[in-house]
C-alpha cells in the first residue's frame, strides 16, 4: 500500500492515484472489497464518480474520498456496464446524486442484476462453510507463507459475505445513448458509449482537457479479461475508436494504469481470443467431451486464467447454438 502521496485519503480497498488536476484513480487492492477500478472527478461544483465497486465497504470509501477531494458532494454516478463489480456501490451514494448509464446498460441490469444477487446469496452458506474449512487450515498450518496466503482469503471471504447482505440494487435513474457531457464549474466530462464490446452495452468517461480515459472493462490489465458477455469484434472496434482519441493515461477495470499502446495488445489478445473460439467450434463436439483450452505462451503469466478457459467455452457454445436453424436446449445449459 505505498500511497506516494500522504494527502490523498487513504483506504484498505483501493490506491488513489492523481492523473491530473481534479482526476483521479481508485485502483483495486486484489483480494479487498472494491474488486474493480474506479475514477474522480472534482467538476469544480462538485464530483463525479465513475463506477462504483462491488462491495459497500469499498464503495464507502470511495464516496468519502469524493467528498474530500473535492469538497463538495457526489453529484453524478456514472455505472460503465452492467456487472455487479462496477455498480453495487451505487447505493451507497446521496440520494440526490445522479446514477447516469446508457438506456441499454439500465435495462439489462435490471434485467440480470436482481437474479446474480439471490445466486451469490444461494451461495451463502456454501461460501461460509468454505471460510470455515479455511479456518480450520489457518488453526492447522506452520507454514508462514501459507498462513499468510489463508490470512488473506479468510480475509476476501469474511469482507464479501459481509457484502453480500448488504447488497442493495439502485438502479441507474438517468439514461443516455451515446453521449453525455457534464459541464461542472471548474471542468468537464464526457460520458460516450461506442457500443457493446465487453457486454452489449459499455461506456467509458473521458476528461478531455487532461487526456484521461476511463475505459472500465474493455481494457484488463495483467490478467485475462472476462469475454463471456462479450461480442470479441465489436470490442476490437472500440478499441480502435478509443485508439483514436487523443489519450495521456488510460484507467483499466482492472488491474494497474494503462497508456495508449496497452489497447493495441488488448486487441491482439482479443484476435487470439477470436481464434481460440473458432478452433473450438470447428471441433464441434470438443464442448461435450469437455476440451479445456489452453492459455496460448505469451499470455500464461496473467492473471485469472479461468476466465479465459469459461470464456472461450461460453464464446464457443453460443457461436455453435447460433449456427443451428432451430436452436433446441441441449443438456439444460441455459445461456443469458
Ligand atoms: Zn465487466
Amino acid at each position: 500500500m505505498d500511497n506516494p502521496d500522504s494527502t490523498l485519503p487513504r483506504s484498505e480497498h483501493f490506491t488513489l492515484e492523481v492523473l491530473a488536476d481534479g482526476v483521479y484513480a481508485a485502483l483495486a487492492i486484489p483480494q479487498r472489497g472494491a474488486r474493480s477500478n474506479a475514477g474522480i472527478v472534482d467538476l469544480g461544483d462538485g464530483a463525479l464518480v465513475f463506477d462504483t465497486m462491488l462491495t459497500p465497504q469499498a464503495a464507502i470509501d470511495l464516496r468519502n474520498a469524493a467528498e474530500r477531494l473535492t469538497g463538495g458532494p457526489v453529484r453524478y454516478v456514472v455505472n460503465s456496464h452492467r456487472h455487479l463489480d462496477h455498480v453495487m456501490g451505487n447505493a451507497v451514494f446521496p440520494a440526490e446524486a445522479q446514477v447516469i448509464s446508457t438506456a441499454r446498460t439500465r435495462q439489462l441490469l435490471l434485467k440480470h442484476g436482481p437474479e446474480s444477487i439471490r445466486t451469490q446469496r444461494q451461495m451463502r452458506p456454501q461460501s461460509e462453510l468454505e471460510l470455515r474449512e479455511m479456518q480450520d487450515q489457518l488453526a492447522a498450518e506452520d507454514d508462514p507463507a501459507r498462513r499468510e496466503a489463508l490470512h488473506e482469503a479468510i480475509q476476501t471471504s469474511t469482507l464479501i459475505l459481509e457484502a453480500v447482505a448488504r447488497w442493495k440494487l439502485r438502479a441507474p435513474n438517468w439514461t443516455f445513448e451515446k453521449n453525455l457531457a457534464v459541464y461542472g464549474s471548474r471542468r468537464a466530462a464526457e460520458v460516450i458509449c461506442l457500443g457493446g464490446g465487453h457486454t452489449e452495452s459499455d461506456a467509458i468517461l473521458v476528461v478531455p482537457e487532461a487526456g484521461v480515459a476511463f475505459v472500465a472493462d474493455l481494457l484488463f490489465q495483467g490478467q485475462h479479461p472476462w469475454a463471456g458477455d462479450g461480442h470479441l469484434a465489436e470490442w476490437q472496434r472500440i478499441l480502435g475508436e478509443i485508439e483514436a482519441l487523443d489519450l495521456r493515461a488510460i484507467v483499466p477495470g482492472h488491474g494497474p494504469l494503462a497508456g495508449p499502446a496497452d489497447l493495441g495488445a488488448m486487441r491482439d489478445y482479443l484476435t487470439m481470443l477470436e481464434d481460440q473460439v473458432a478452433a473450438l467450434v470447428a471441433a464441434g463436439g470438443g464442448l461435450e467431451e469437455g476440451a479445456t483450452p489452453i492459455v496460448p505462451e505469451p499470455y500464461q503469466a496473467l492473471g485469472g486464467p479461468d476466465r479465459f478457459t469459461r470464456g472461450v467455452r461460453v464464446l464457443a457454445e453460443r457461436a455453435i447454438s447460433a449456427q443451428k436453424p432451430e436452436p433446441k436446449k441441449s443438456n439444460g445449459q441455459a445461456s443469458t
